[in-house]
């Protein structure tokens, strides 16, 4: 469909491709689980600081409305496109099914560079596009969250313009949202937590020792600072961690603790005084035990996955590994690789438990979202092991394979119309 097309569609529709041969999904049927239910796109006209007017183009895609709401997150970046974020959706969907999760997927973007604006630039942004949306998402429709570049103050924007346009307060629009709103506690943690934990039971997989690992970290925003400090807690040196600025390498560990201050105060890892700075690209390469991309799409490439120096490759971002990278991957069963729609997964279960508690306005304590989170994501991993174990398939394949097959199912069952 050529309105998606786009590196990160291609790839992910590659992936579908590769799930649809291995279950034998007839080939009149994959269109329809392929191809994004709906999107819109808006123009979004805001008032710049210096007093000019600037258009910023925004995006919505929702994959697959057949189990219940549309659910994925809100994405501000500058390269954000509509096909990129058909291919988050299209993820989302699989990552739900996998989980168990009653929603489909969806995801949503405006193109714009939030490090370059004031954080009233970035309110009125925030409250255009959910004015423009309010057609389009609801509590039963489609449930934002946070994603790159956007937190928890952006949830409680979208959530304060879309309950003065209802009349009433409508915590249940958005999840990742502040606690005192209505928010979950352990939400902001989820994702990077979630990751540690799958990487610890991939270490007991794979009989390594998680207290004498090494960890590197790309990204070292919400999800992959959580992630380090989740990893240093099961006992791994995290070593290096990077921005979009660069990185930060220091092979004795990194003071995660120091490292937090600093970031708060200078906003970049760089410049952090007990480490020596390196690459985005050199960072990837090094050898480590556990190699966490928690940035971009398309970070492990043909070009360096035959290079990678990881016992586990921990996908929290979305999409790090192309198709051609994972190709190479499959013949080095020395990388036990835990795919995105597993590994990043803690962050969309936790946004369900909110929206739960939402709807119910009844609120759970942190320790047992913890381990209801815990649990969800044992069952996702041991049924993705079994599968890829007993079929002899890449995890990435068992893991995809279990969604787009729970997909295939809830549209059988249903009939057309959904
Ligand atoms: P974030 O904006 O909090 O952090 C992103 C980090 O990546 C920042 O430190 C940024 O500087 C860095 N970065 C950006 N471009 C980079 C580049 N080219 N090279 C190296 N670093 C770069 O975003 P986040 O919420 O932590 O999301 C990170 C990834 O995790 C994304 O792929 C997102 O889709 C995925 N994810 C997030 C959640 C969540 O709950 N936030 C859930 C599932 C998946």
């Amino acid at each position: 469909m050529e309105i998606y097309d786009h590196p990160t569609f291609r790839m992910a529709c590659q992936q579908f491709d590769l799930v649809a041969d291995h279950l034998q999904i007839p080939h009149d049927e994959r269109d329809r689980l392929k191809l994004p239910k709906r999107a819109l796109t808006v123009a979004l006209p805001i008032h710049r600081d210096d007093g000019s007017t600037q258009v910023l183009f925004g995006y919505r895609v929702q994959h697959f409305l057949t189990l219940g709401p549309t659910k994925g997150g809100l994405r501000f970046h500058p390269d954000v496109q509509l096909g990129e974020v058909a291919a988050l959706a299209m993820w989302m969907s699989w990552k739900c099914a996998l989980t168990g999760l009653p929603y489909g997927g969806a995801k949503g973007g405006v193109a714009c560079d939030p490090t370059t604006m004031s954080k009233t630039e970035l309110e009125r942004l925030t409250r255009r596009y959910t004015q423009e949306m309010i057609p389009f998402i609801g509590p039963q429709v489609d449930v934002m969250a946070p994603d790159l570049g956007t937190n928890e103050q952006v949830m409680a924007w979208m959530m304060d313009t879309y309950s003065v346009h209802a009349g009433h307060t409508v915590p249940s629009i958005v999840t990742g949202k502040p606690v005192g709103l209505g928010g979950s506690l352990g939400r902001r943690e989820a994702t990077g937590r979630g990751v540690a934990y799958l990487v610890n039971r991939a270490t007991d997989t794979i009989g390594l020792d998680i207290g004498k690992s090494t960890a590197v970290v790309q990204g070292y925003g919400n999800v992959g600072s959580i992630a380090a400090l989740s990893l240093a807690r099961y006992g791994a040196k995290v070593i290096a961690v990077s921005d979009v600025r660069g990185g930060i390498y220091n092979e004795n560990g990194l003071d995660l603790f120091a490292l937090e201050r600093h970031v708060a105060s200078r906003r970049t890892v760089l410049g952090f005084p007990e480490a020596q700075p390196i690459s985005n690209e050199q960072l990837l390469l090094l050898p480590c035990d556990i190699l966490v991309p928690a940035a971009l799409e398309r970070q492990i490439t043909q070009a360096n996955a035959g290079q990678i120096k990881c016992r586990i490759l921990a996908e929290a971002a979305n999409g790090p590994t192309t198709p051609e990278a994972d190709a190479i991957l499959n013949q080095r069963p020395e990388v036990f690789v835990i795919p995105d729609v597993l590994c990043n997964a803690g962050g969309v279960i936790v946004s369900y438990f909110e929206w739960v508690q939402d709807l119910q306005s009844f609120f759970w304590g942190e320790t047992e979202i913890v381990d209801k989170l815990f649990r969800l994501l044992e069952t996702a991993f041991t049924q993705v092991l079994a599968a890829s174990r007993k079929q002899k398939i890449s995890m990435r394949l068992a893991a995809l394979s279990l969604g787009v097959k729970r997909v295939q199912e809830a549209k059988r069952i249903r009939g057309l119309f959904p």
